[in-house]
This record gives C-alpha cells, structure tokens and sequence, in this order.
C-alpha cells in the first residue's frame, strides 16, 4: 500500500507544533510496496529532495519541505525467534514506540521497559539510538531492515554495524537521507533484569511495589509525567540538545570553578556533562524570547509558547549556544533535526 497527499500540512505531524507545508508525504506499509513505487520513476520522490519522517518528534521545521517526506505506517509486531531465555520481536517501522513497548512487557519480555514513554516510532528508533533512564535502544536492536534509495535494494544491517553511540547511529552518519528504516528486530531477555540505578527510579519502583516490568514501566512514565511537557499541550521535541561529552581533563578545570557540576561516566577517555545544568547556570531556565521558551522544569527542553515558528525556535538556541560556550567553554550541539 502506497498513498500519496500532495501540499501536505506539517504542523499536526510535528510535536513542535510549527507550521509547515510539504510538498509531498508518500505513506507507504512495507520494504516492498515503496520499492515498487520508487521504481516505478515516480519523478517527485526520485528527483526532488527526499527524506523520511515518523512522529516528528525529534524534528524542527524552520521552513516548508520542498521534496518528498517518506513516511511508515506498518505497526506489525511478531515474536520471530524464540528460545528458553530470549525471544525476537520483529517490528515494523511505523509502530508507535510505546506501544510496542506495552507489547514487549505483555509478553513477560525485559530490555524496553526503561524506554517507555518516548514519544515517536519503532522505525526511527534506531536512528538517534534513543535513550533515557540508564538504557538505550542499541542495548535490544538486534538488526536492522533498511531499504537503499539510492540502490533500492533491501538488506539487513546487524546492530553491531549501525555504529551506535551516544545519541548517534550510522543513520545520522552516511546513511542520513539515504537509508528507509522498515522494520528493526530486537532480542529481549525471558530473565528478569532489572536496571533501576537511575536517578529516583529505584525510589519509585520501591513505591509501587518492587521491581516487574510493569512497576517500572509505571515508574518510569510516572516520572517522565511529572516532568517532561506534553507536546499536545505544549510543543516541544524532548531535549533540544544534547549532553557534551568532554575531555576528562575539561571537566576537572570546569569542577575547580564549579564544584556542584554533575559529571558522568561516558564512553573512552570522555565524560558526559548535563547539558541542562549548564543552561540552568546560564541563567535560561524558564525564559522566553517571544513565542519560544526554555522550558522552567528542564533546561534541555525548548517550547512552543503558541505560535512560534521555527525561526524563533532556532534563534533562541543560538542565544542559548552562545551564552553558554561564553561561560563555560564548550559548544552543546542540537539532538533535533531541524530542517
Ligand atoms: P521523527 O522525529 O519523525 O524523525 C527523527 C529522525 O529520524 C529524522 O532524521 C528522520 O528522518 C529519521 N527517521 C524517522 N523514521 C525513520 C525511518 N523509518 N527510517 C530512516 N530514518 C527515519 N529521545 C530519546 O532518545 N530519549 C527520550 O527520553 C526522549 N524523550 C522525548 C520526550 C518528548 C516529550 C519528546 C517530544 C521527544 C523525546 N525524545 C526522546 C525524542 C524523540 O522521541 C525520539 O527522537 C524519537 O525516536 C523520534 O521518533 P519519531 O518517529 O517522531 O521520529
Ligand atoms: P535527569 O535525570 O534530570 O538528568 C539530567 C542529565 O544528567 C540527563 O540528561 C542524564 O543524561 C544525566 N544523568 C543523570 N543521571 C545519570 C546517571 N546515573 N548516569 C548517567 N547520566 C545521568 O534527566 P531528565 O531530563 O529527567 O531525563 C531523564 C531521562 O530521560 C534521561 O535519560 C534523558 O536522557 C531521557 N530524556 C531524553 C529526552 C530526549 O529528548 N533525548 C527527553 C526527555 C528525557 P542522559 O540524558 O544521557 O541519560
């Protein structure tokens, strides 16, 4: 299945909020009905600039997309592989990533559970390595299904060569606008392995009753309720930026001046530094410049008042960059895509 919309409105399929206009959305339910379609020479989407979208969650529109937006809907979920201690789920690109979060703990399976709650789709999963409460989806993808647009090929990618790292995958690398996600496959756990180190998760589960898949499932939305704004109440696409990840040596003359900044184990010789503290330092927590904010419960996080564009969105990150390069030194480099 193939459907096509022609001047397509963006601003209920981005959790900003912007609006925005492109040229074309192609929907499309399998590798299979896409290629046929691209192979048919169907001239928009092969000739004018093309790229993929999901949930528009981790994407900031600062003008129309003039091009073809390809965008997933198969929301298949089946255990593909199976054995005493741990079972395949292969799922397709357009489930909504929570869901497939509920299906995984339905099935009594570990792994996804700390992820629960991010807004967006199984397909773009993988693409920003998304993370959050100690865990990250590389942790469970055990391959990846893409389609070439360049080839029109299809193959299969094994985690270990999708280069993931911190907020980052070989789908933002050379693979970015060139590979069509349509289906990932992940291997959990039938043995209960909980990872409730993390902050006040622990506290939380304790809470509710000890550490299942349900309670911390429970514990991690509870948490992430309490703190992180609803895009359908107030536009936002999750962290603007991401943590920089310092020299460890950086950090030691930061910590000289600092002594209260958070530093974290990171991968290598690096260290991670919450990007959210020095914001918050930086005096920006909860300001606004016009129609666009920093949100007052979490630095990371820039709103859409109401009617911002992605213009206001983007010039007050620049404000926020370079305040906080002044003070501190180290340039934070946007998570979200802005196009
Ligand atoms: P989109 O925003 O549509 O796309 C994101 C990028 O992936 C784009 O570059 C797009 O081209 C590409 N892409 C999407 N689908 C495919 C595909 N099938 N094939 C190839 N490329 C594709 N992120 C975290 O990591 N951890 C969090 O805890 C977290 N919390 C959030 C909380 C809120 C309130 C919000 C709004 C966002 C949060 N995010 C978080 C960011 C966001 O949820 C993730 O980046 C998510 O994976 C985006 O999914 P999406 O389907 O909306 O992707
Ligand atoms: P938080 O717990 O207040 O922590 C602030 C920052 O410090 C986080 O960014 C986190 O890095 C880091 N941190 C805290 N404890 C850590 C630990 N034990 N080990 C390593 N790093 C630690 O953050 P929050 O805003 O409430 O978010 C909670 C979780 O949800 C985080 O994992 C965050 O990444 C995730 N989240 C992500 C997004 C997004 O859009 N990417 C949006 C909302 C929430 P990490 O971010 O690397 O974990």
């Amino acid at each position: 299945m193939v459907r096509e919309i022609t001047n397509a409105v963006l601003a209920a399929r981005n959790s900003f909020g912007v609006e925005a206009f492109a040229r074309r959305i192609v929907e499309f339910d399998d590798a299979g009905s896409l290629r046929s379609y691209l192979a048919e020479g169907n001239p928009l989407a092969q000739q004018s600039k093309t790229a993929v979208i999901g949930g528009g969650n981790n994407i900031l529109f600062t003008k129309d997309f003039d091009g073809t937006l390809l965008h997933p809907v198969s929301d298949s979920f089946s255990v593909a592989e199976e054995d005493d201690v741990s079972a395949t789920i292969r799922a397709g690109a357009g489930m909504d990533w929570d869901r497939f979060v509920e299906n995984c703990i339905a099935c009594g399976l570990w792994g996804a559970e700390n992820l629960s709650a991010i807004p967006g789709t199984v397909g773009a999963a993988p693409v920003q390595n998304i993370g959050a409460y100690g865990a990250e989806a590389k942790d469970i993808i055990d391959r990846v299904e893409i389609l070439d647009l360049y080839t029109l090929k299809e193959t299969t990618l094994s985690g270990k060569h999708c280069d993931f790292s911190y907020r980052n995958s070989i789908f933002k690398g050379v693979l970015r606008d060139r590979a069509v996600i349509t289906s990932v496959w992940f291997r959990l756990s039938k043995i209960p392995q909980p990872n409730i180190s993390y902050g006040a998760l622990a506290a939380k589960v304790g809470e509710l009753g000890g550490a299942s898949l349900e309670n911390i499932r429970q514990a991690v939305i509870d948490i992430r309720r309490d703190k992180l704004p609803d895009p359908s109440v107030l536009g936002n696409a999750g962290s603007f930026f991401k943590n920089p990840l310092v020299a460890k040596e950086t950090a030691e003359e930061l910590k000289k001046r600092y002594p209260d900044m958070p530093v974290y184990p990171a991968d290598g010789d690096s260290v991670k530094i919450s990007a959210g503290w020095l914001i918050e330092q930086a005096g920006w927590k909860g300001k606004s410049r016009g129609k666009a904010g920093v949100y007052h419960r979490q630095a990371l996080i820039l709103v859409n008042h109401g009617g911002a564009t992605g213009r206001d969105i983007t010039e007050l990150a620049q404000e926020v960059t370079s305040e906080v390069e002044r003070l501190f030194g180290i340039r934070i480099e946007t998570e979200v895509n802005i196009w």
